[in-house]
Parts: structure tokens; sequence; C-alpha cells
């Protein structure tokens, strides 16, 4: 059998690993990379790692977990804390994860890296894509452009995750997507 290409995939939370891993693999040798400094507090952030590892058990993929470094995140989005969601403290926290995937992938030489975000509704593809092609130049790899979310991809994802008896989380991820809205 011809060896699939290998691809490192950046991965914020199991729910949505479950369903786009399990796509990817159909074409790529999958090796996942946990990397969120942006989750807050720590315990959430331990809960969503933990439930990422039961799904590389179960798809079979080697797992990478990231330094959790809030405090480097913190610092760097700042000053952009009342900015609302999909708003310029996202753009950072986007490019800060690619950037270290792709740093990743160099590390391990894998030349191909993308994200699972574009999975979800509240985020934007065609950003996460102009970043990954940026962050792709800047290291000389290649990005694999997606919209996850095509082809229901997201109620996909809610309805394996459920079935999987996965957690699934109510805010993105941040300190301040948190916040109660106003009403
Ligand atoms: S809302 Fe989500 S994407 Fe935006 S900064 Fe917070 S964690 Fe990052």
């Amino acid at each position: 059998m011809e060896k699939k290409p290998g691809i490192l995939v950046h991965l914020c939370c199991a729910p949505d690993a479950l369903y786009v891993v399990s796509l990817l693999q159909e074409s790529y040798e999958v090796t996942g990379f946990f990397y969120n400094p942006n989750i807050h507090p720590e315990e959430e952030y331990l809960l969503r790692l933990a439930e990422t590892r039961k799904v590389a058990d179960h798809l079979k993929f080697r797992l990478i977990e990231g330094d959790y470094d809030p405090e480097s995140w913190l610092r760097l989005t700042e000053k952009f804390k009342n900015e609302p969601e999909k708003g310029r403290r996202c753009l950072i926290c986007f490019a800060w994860r690619l950037d270290r995937t792709a740093r990743k992938a160099l590390e391990e030489n894998i030349p191909l890296f993308t994200t699972i975000m574009s999975i979800s509704p509240w985020k934007d593809a065609a950003v996460l894509n102009r970043i990954g092609r940026m962050t792709a130049r800047k290291y000389r790899l290649e990005f694999l452009e997606a919209n996850f979310k095509k082809k229901d991809g997201f109620n996909r994802s809610v309805i394996m995750s459920r079935e999987f008896g996965l957690y699934r989380q109510n805010y993105c991820g941040c300190l301040y997507s948190r916040r109660p809205e106003k009403s």
C-alpha cells in the first residue's frame, strides 16, 4: 500500500479532533499537536487535553503535547482583552498557535501542517487560511487550507462526540471568552 503523506494537525479540543482527524486520516498520516496556551483556567486546559488523548488513542494517531504557557499568551493579548470574539485578539491567538505548530512541524520534519479550528461556526476559515499561508511562507512549509465546517462538519462533530461521550466546552477557551454576555 502506498504511504500516505504526513501532516501535523493543530488540535484545539477533542470533539473537533474526533471528526476532523478521522476525515484527514483518509488521505494523510496524521500527527496531532495540542498547543493551546489560550485556555483558561488550567483545570479546563487539562480537561480538554485529557479528552484529546482519548481521541488520539481511539483513532491511533501520535499526539504531541505542546507547552502550556498561559502567561506568554496573556501578555501577548492583554492589549486586546476588550475586543469581541472574532476581533484582533483572536487574530493574534490564531497566529501564535499556528506559528508554534509550524515550528513543531519543522522540528518533526513534517512539511505540511494545518489546524482543525475552521470547523467552528464562530471562526472564519478564510482568516485562518490566510494566517496559515503566511506562517507556512515564513517557515518554508505547506499549509493545508480547509473549511471543515463544510459538508455539515460542525453538526457531524457534535453527533460523533456525543456518541463517544466526550466533554464539550461552552466557551472558546480564553479568560475573555468566558465573560457573561451583556443583557
Ligand atoms: S475567543 Fe478564542 S480564538 Fe479568540 S482569543 Fe479567546 S481563545 Fe483565542
